[in-house]
């Protein structure tokens, strides 16, 4: 029986001193029944581990950016070399445009990009550029997205958001909600009539082209297709937010597998290698509006410092086309065991996966937008989520994040995760 006592310990030490003991909300493991988070000491490729020395197959690979893995050594190697000389000069410095053009080379709507320190800071930044290109005021989002913690954003959204039950957020000025309109993934039809009433006056669409914060749900044959065609009827921009999917799900991003390229992008997590990166970018004539090119300001102290640049450069370099068609092969092959494990088990279920993205929810509803993720049984997940644990399997706390794999998780990683998802769905089942 794996305890975690030195866990407990670090919490209690936390709790008064931080909201709630953490500095992000799901940290705190509240949603799967436990009153103390899982302190990380160290990871190495696939696994992670604790203060009391467990060690798991880690399939949160820190939310999402780890995708060689926990302390790749090239990654490390290059870091330690970098901090040697300084870790932030605040001027330019060589690495921003090497990852730059890394960057427009592989994401088909960038042709510039300013880099940020999180992918909240991207999003926000990308409103206030498309309201300001536009000279329009309105955004639309779709119910069950999470596109950070910006007050236009912080509706009706996904992530620890949900994971929590929250309402919409206290502090969000109602001005500021009444200019966010939102409609559910995957329905052109609500698009299309928001856009009928408001059309003149909605300066972006934001969306994630596969949704990774209400779990993960892809974009239904033509979804996204659509969306392009009514924002550009109605001279509206079309943000992809890609902080999540950006060189996770395809070699040339969501917008490359899916062959939609939207006005403006926002990326983060892979970007940064593991390292606070976030960055927006996309036409050229829009993001000429940027400060000091154009008269929208935006700017970072600690934006594209040499320590997350050469983080994210170094990761992105070593992420090959083949990787993302090993990444389908080893994901269908995660999918397809957890899939047999449940129907064998009767656990209700339904997976929804994108490349090295995969989502279990516990409902046998397809789930296909936030109304029908929100049918999964939070408490069975809590239950899974412990169990998991026990057998040496890190998922996210939250019935409402998917599954990250990284190049280091090999065929006899996957395997080993079905057999204890097996064990799992055999002791909870039924
Ligand atoms: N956009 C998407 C799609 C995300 O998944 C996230 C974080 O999970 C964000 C934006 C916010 O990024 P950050 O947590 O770096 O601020």
């Amino acid at each position: 029986m794996r305890t975690f006592e030195r866990s407990k310990q670090a919490f209690q030490r936390a709790k008064p001193l931080m909201p709630g003991g953490v500095n992000s909300a799901v940290r705190a493991y509240k949603s799967v029944g436990m009153d103390h988070g899982i302190y990380m000491n160290k990871g190495e490729g696939p696994y992670i581990t604790d203060l009391d020395e467990n060690t798991y197959i880690d399939y949160v690979q820190s939310w999402g950016p780890l995708i060689l893995g926990h302390a790749d050594p090239r990654v490390v190697d290059r870091l330690q070399e970098t901090a040697a000389l300084g870790t932030s000069f605040g001027t330019s410095h060589e690495m921003e445009a090497a990852l730059a053009e890394l960057v427009i080379d592989r994401v088909p709507s960038v042709e510039v990009v300013r880099f940020v320190n999180s992918g909240t800071e991207a999003t926000m930044s990308a409103l206030r550029l498309a309201r300001g290109f536009t000279g329009r005021s309105k955004i639309v989002k779709m119910e069950g997205n999470y596109h950070g913690h910006g007050d236009s954003l912080l509706i009706k959204a996904g992530s620890g958001v949900a994971t929590l039950g929250l309402p919409d957020s206290p502090g969000v000025p109602k001005g500021t909600a009444s200019e966010t309109l939102t409609v559910p993934y995957n329905d052109l039809e609500s698009l299309s009539l928001v856009f009928e009433q408001f059309g003149d006056d909605i300066a972006a669409v934001i969306l994630e082209p596969v949704a990774g914060n209400m779990n993960v749900v892809t974009p239904e044959e033509g979804y996204l297709e659509g969306v392009r065609k009514v924002t550009e009827d109605h001279g509206s921009l079309l943000i992809f937010d890609e902080v999540m999917t950006g060189f996770r799900v395809g070699y040339h991003s969501a917008q490359g597998k899916f062959g939609v390229t939207p006005d403006l992008t926002t990326l983060g997590k892979v970007i940064g290698g593991g390292l606070p990166v976030g960055a927006f970018g996309g036409r050229g004539d829009i993001m000429e509006q940027i400060a000091p090119s154009g008269p929208i300001y935006q700017a970072g102290t600690l934006s594209g410092n040499p320590l997350a640049m050469t983080a994210g450069y170094e990761t992105l370099a070593q992420v090959t086309a083949e990787d993302y068609e090993q990444f389908e092969r080893r994901g269908a092959r995660l999918e397809e065991g957890l899939r047999s494990a449940a129907e064998k088990n009767g656990m209700p279920h339904h997976i929804n996966r994108a490349g090295s993205m995969l989502g279990l929810f516990f409902t046998d509803e397809h789930v296909k937008n936030f109304e029908t993720a929100k049918t999964s049984d939070v408490d069975l997940f809590a239950r899974y989520f412990q169990e998991m644990l026990q057998e040496g399997i890190s998922v996210a706390p939250s019935q409402f994040e998917g599954m990250f794999l990284s190049t280091k998780h090999d065929d006899d990683i996957i395997e080993e995760t079905i057999a204890a998802a097996e064990r799992v769905f055999a002791r909870i089942g039924k």
